[in-house]
């Protein structure tokens, strides 16, 4: 009795096990498709320089519009394609997509592109991004790719030439979700980079307990001594927004500001702001 119940139990885990793995096989197979029929686009979210209130840059962000399912999650998606190797065509895809966006923006206005750990595995991160800016005409120094520190976990020779490679055309490293993975400040000396995204827990934690703006304050004072930008992650209300001012971050990205849009209405947010802007040169005119 008792191992017929134990046989059960196996049995119904097993079954468990098998409609994870069909439902991860569901998505490996629409998402080659989604990418074979160019489904997939980057949706685009502002970076806001904390002192002028001005859009500094977006952020884009994959966004896959499926049939039966409505807007699919990159947190569902993402891990399938890096566990398939899927990772390589999506990112190459974003990487192409949001240069030629971008080329469109105004000439201050950058663009972030995440990049996964397995895309410096590849061999060909280098010339996909060289590639990328050469086909849009971007100015590399209106690039901007975000890493994450499980990348720099390996210590490999490799990652840490593509690296100086792409620093070396003139192209941004940004330090995403900071805080959150190994965070052994030892690499820090070793690896180039311009930016550090604190991760939204920490933001979201502001106004909970007194720690997390402690680690705000010294995170931001470790950026100083750097001399790298410091951007804030998940911004949702306008307490958390005037305690990062207070702590001295320079950037900010959240719900408060705006959630990721395509590029159509990028374009007419970014007009929004020119307009604004020539209305101050008129009102100066005028003084
Ligand atoms: P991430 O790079 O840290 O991107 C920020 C995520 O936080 C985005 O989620 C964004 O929509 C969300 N977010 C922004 N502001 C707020 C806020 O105020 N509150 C909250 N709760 N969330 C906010 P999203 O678009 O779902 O992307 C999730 C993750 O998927 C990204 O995290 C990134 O790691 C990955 N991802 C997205 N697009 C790509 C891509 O093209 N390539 C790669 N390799 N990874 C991508
Ligand atoms: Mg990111
Ligand atoms: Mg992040
Ligand atoms: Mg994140």
């Amino acid at each position: 009795r008792a191992k017929s119940d134990a046989r059960g139990s196996f049995a119904f885990f097993e079954a468990a096990l098998d409609a994870k793995a069909q439902s991860r096989r569901k998505i490996e197979v629409e998402l080659r498709d989604a990418i074979q029929n160019d489904v997939l686009r980057p949706y685009y979210q502002p970076l806001i320089d904390l002192s002028s209130g001005r859009i500094t840059g977006f952020e884009a962000l994959v966004r896959w519009p499926h049939a039966e399912r409505g807007m699919v999650s990159p947190a569902e998606f993402i891990p399938v394609a890096e566990e398939t190797g899927l990772i390589n065509p999506l990112g190459g895809l974003m990487l192409r997509r949001a240069c030629l966006d971008a080329a469109t923006w105004p000439d201050d206005v950058r663009v972030a592109v995440n990049l996964s750990p397995l895309q410096f595995r590849s061999g060909n991160l280098l010339s996909m991004v060289t590639d990328a800016l050469k086909h849009s005409g971007l100015p590399p120094r209106r690039l901007e790719l975000e890493i994450t520190e499980t990348l720099l976990l390996e210590k490999s020779s490799q990652v840490l030439a593509t690296l100086h490679a792409l620093r070396a055309l003139g192209v941004r490293i940004s330090m995403d979700d900071f805080g959150t993975g190994y965070s052994s400040l030892s690499y820090l000396r070793s690896f180039p980079f311009d930016k550090i995204k604190i991760d939204q827990s920490f933001v979201r934690d502001l106004g909970a307990n007194r720690e997390a703006q402690a680690i705000i304050r010294s995170i931001v004072s470790l950026g100083k001594g750097l001399g790298v930008i410091i951007t804030a992650e998940g911004v949702e209300t306008e307490a958390e927004l005037s305690c990062l001012r207070t702590e001295g971050c320079d950037e900010g990205q959240g719900f408060l500001f705006s959630k990721a849009r395509p590029n159509a209405e990028i374009v007419s947010l970014l007009a929004a702001q020119r307009g604004i802007d020539a209305a101050d040169e008129d009102a100066a005119l005028v003084a």
